[in-house]
Formats: C-alpha cells, structure tokens, sequence
C-alpha cells in the first residue's frame, strides 16, 4: 500500500502500540499527546496518582506479540509478575483469619500484574528510535474535519514550550492526514468529532463506585534472598477482600509492594471522608488483615491524598468514518476494571484492526490481469475500517458487560458456599 500520512490522538498504551503496528508498515506516523512525555519525571501521571499496575492477559500479550518487535515482548514480559489465580481474604465467625487460593485456570495459565506506565514506556522507546515516527506532546485535539482530513490541536503549556502565541493565547496548530487513530480514552474527543460525521449510537453510564489507590509496602523485615520474601503476601495472587458491598483488592510489583485499590459506593466515602479516624475499624470489619499489612496512619493518609476516582462504561458504534478516522481502546469501549480487561482489550483492538487492513490491502487489488488498475488505498481502508466496526463493536460490548457482571463476582459470589462448592468440583 502506498505510505500514508498516519496520525496517532493519545499516547497511552493503546494509541503507542497502534503507532508502532502503523510505523512497521512504513507509513509516515505522528503522534499526538494532551500531556507532557510520561518518560519525563515532572509528568503528571494519569488520574493523578503513582502508575496503577493492572493485569495484563492473552489478549494483550498476543496484541504485544504481533507489534512486530521480538525485543518489545521480551521486555515487557520480565518485568511483569505471573498470577496463578485470586487469593480470597476473609475471617472465620470464630474470628480466625482465613485466605483462600482460587485459580484462574484448570491447565495453570497465569495472568500478570504489569505496571501500566512501564508498559507505556517501552512502547514509546522503540517508537522513539524510528525514522518514521514523529512525537507532538502538550498537543490536544480541538476539532477535525474528516471529510478533508484536517484536525486541529491546541498547544499546551509545558515547561519546555510555551505554547503561547505572542498575543497570550494558547497557539492552535492545522494538521492534515490520511488517516487518523483516536485512541485519546474515556472522554475522547476524537470520538466527539466523530459523532458528527456518523450515526453513531452512544451510551454512557456512571457505577455508583468510586476507587482510591493504596501501597502495601514491601517486606522490611527480612533481607530479600529469595523473590517471595520481598513481599508480605503470595505475589503470585490478586489479592481480594470481599467485602459484598465492597472490595479492596491488591496487585504486586516488582519491588515486593502492592498497589491496592478500594472500590465502595460514593455514600461510603462521604461517610469516611466526613471522620477519616473511622477508616482502620471499618477496614478491620470489612477487609480482615489489611490493617497488619497497612499501617492505620498510612492508610488514612493515602485515603485522603489519593483522589476518589469515578468509573465509567461506554459502549459505542460504529467505530469509524469512511476511510478517514477510526477509535480504538478506552475512546471505543471504555469499561469498568472488575475483569481486568479494559486495556487488554485495547490493545487486541489494535491486532484486529491492523490485521483486517491487512487483509483488504491483499484482497483488493484488481481481478482483470490484463488490466491492473492501481489499488486505491482509501477504498481498501474504508472496507476494512467498516469490517472492523461490525467485528469488533460486538466483542467490545460483551466485555464491557463482562466487566459489570465481574464486580459482583469478585465482591460477594466469591464467598457464598454454592460458589465454592462449583469452583471446587470444576478443579476436582
Ligand atoms: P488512556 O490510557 O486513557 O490513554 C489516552 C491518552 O490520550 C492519554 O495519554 C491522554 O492524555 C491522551 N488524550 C486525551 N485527550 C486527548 C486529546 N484531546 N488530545 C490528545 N491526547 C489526548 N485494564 C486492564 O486491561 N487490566 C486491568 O487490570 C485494569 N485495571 C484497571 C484498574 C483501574 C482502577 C482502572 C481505572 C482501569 C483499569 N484498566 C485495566 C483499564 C485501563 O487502565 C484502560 O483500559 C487503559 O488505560 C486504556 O488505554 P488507552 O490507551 O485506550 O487510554
């Protein structure tokens, strides 16, 4: 196919391996990002806390696997720490502490804890070293014109450009492309723009449960010789107290800590947030042991420097205009974290997308041998583009409603007896 003017909207994980599967293809690749460089220190991370870590499963290996970049998986892979399956934290109505392995899988594959923003990082090492590939940060999308193929893009202010012009404004910046891939999140505003050139069929729903981040620090207590010692809990688990409204549930790191996260309803937190002293009792009521694992004064010191996050669910379609604009990952599907799913499927919108241009790019060049018309890249893209929102619109929503049914699972089925009694007879 003829090399393309592709523009990338979001540099987070979906949108860097989107860039990386456009730029192996030889087409000329931008990349723009709302935010400063997150390689850089002084970034703000997303949603304002320290990088969530989150489980990365085959969907997204595979995605990973098929970028074209053998040293990519590799290293992705060696910093990620295997999960066999979810260890269930409770107490005994004689009061004793229980924990309780349940595995993921009958033949023993694992899923595994990732730090997102490392993950994020590798992609753009290796998009950074190639010729073909252009990086605009502090650059947010404004407006786009699909039927021209011109967007436009505020400059932000940084630290290292202004992005002022000289009459005090923020400078705005035309950009033209062939095509573009919104992979710019939740409140996408490629998705935005979209929606003006297509009939598209839009929901958006708020859970009523909001989340906050916690550390489980590493094991200080001995000096760390073997791997399991650095961590004060199995690292090979995702840890979850259920608590049936409730959950608080943990992912390891590599440096022998977890990053744990509270999800409760916004009622909750009013409650606790009103009298932050009640914290240590109500986690010792809902979530038994937590407390010995977080020390009561760090715990109500993340509970009040760490934001109380909302969740969403959006499900859309279709996905694309014509042969000009397509949205992939949190900008298509975004969904709710209880099936650990949301960028996994992200970046598996990626690998089906790529494959399905692929395979137009192949399939529609001329019949007539005598005459070999030239194949027309628009044409193809628009046929695949229109293939990928009928497959993947379909897929995407299955998950999204996955993920909802998940919470109930993980907060509360995982303790009745009849569940156990049916996971039990699955492993026997
Ligand atoms: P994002 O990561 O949101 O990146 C979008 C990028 O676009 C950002 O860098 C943003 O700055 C940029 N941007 C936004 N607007 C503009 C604009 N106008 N112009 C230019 N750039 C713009 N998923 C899993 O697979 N497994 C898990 O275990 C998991 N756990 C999670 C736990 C929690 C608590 C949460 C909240 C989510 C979890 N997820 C999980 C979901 C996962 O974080 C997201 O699905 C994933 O980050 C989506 O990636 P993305 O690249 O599509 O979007």
């Amino acid at each position: 196919m003829a090399k393309q003017k592709v523009i990338v909207v979001g540099a987070g994980p979906v949108g860097s391996l989107a860039a990386l599967y456009a730029a192996n293809r030889g087409h000329k690749v931008k990349i723009y990002e709302l935010r400063s460089d997150l390689r850089d220190p002084s970034t703000t991370p997303l949603n304002f806390t320290k990088s969530i870590n989150l489980a990365l499963s085959e969907r997204g290996i595979n995605a990973i696997r098929h970028a074209g970049s053998k040293s990519l998986i590799d290293h992705v892979m060696m910093s990620t720490i295997p999960m066999c399956g979810r260890m269930i934290h409770g107490k005994h109505p004689s009061g004793e502490l229980y924990e309780e392995s349940q595995l993921y899988d009958v033949h023993g594959r694992d899923i595994y804890a990732a730090d997102r923003a490392e993950l994020n990082k590798a992609l753009l090492d290796i998009l950074e070293k190639m010729p073909n590939v252009k990086f605009y940060f502090n650059h947010k999308l404004t407006g786009a014109d699909f039927k021209r193929k011109v967007a436009w893009f505020e400059v932000q202010n940084s630290e290292k450009s202004s992005g002022k012009s000289s009459a005090g404004r923020p400078k705005e910046v035309e950009v033209g492309f062939d095509f573009m891939l919104g992979a710019d999140g939740a409140h996408s505003s490629v998705r935005y723009h979209l929606m003006k050139y297509t009939r598209m069929d839009y929901q958006q729903e708020y859970i009523d449960t909001l989340w906050c981040e916690f550390q489980i620090g590493p094991n200080r207590r001995r000096k760390s010789e073997s791997i399991f010692e650095r961590f004060l809990i199995s690292p090979n688990h995702l840890h979850i107290w259920p608590g049936k409204q409730f959950m608080f549930i943990a992912i390891p790191s590599e440096d022998g800590s977890f990053t744990c996260t509270l999800f409760m309803p916004s009622a909750n937190y009013v409650y606790l947030e009103a009298d932050t002293s009640k914290l240590p009792s109500f986690f010792d009521h809902y979530f038994p042991g937590v407390t010995s694992l977080i020390p009561p004064k760090e715990l109500i010191a993340s509970f009040e420097t760490n934001p109380h996050l909302p969740l969403i669910n959006i499900k859309c379609k279709p996905y694309h205009f014509s042969d000009s604009v397509v949205i992939l990952g949190d900008a298509a599907h975004a969904m709710v974290p209880f099936y650990g799913q949301g960028m996994n499927a992200g970046l598996e919108d990626v690998r089906t997308l790529f494959a399905l241009l692929d395979k137009h790019e192949a399939t529609e060049e001329s019949n007539d041998p005598a005459n070999p018309a030239p194949a027309d890249p628009s044409v193809q893209r628009s046929a695949a583009l229109a293939e990928y929102s009928a497959v993947r619109a379909p897929d995407a929503h299955a998950i999204n409603d996955l993920a909802l049914q998940n919470y109930t699972e993980m907060r509360a089925s995982v303790l009745s007896p009849a569940y156990r009694v049916r996971k039990a007879l699955e492993e026997w």
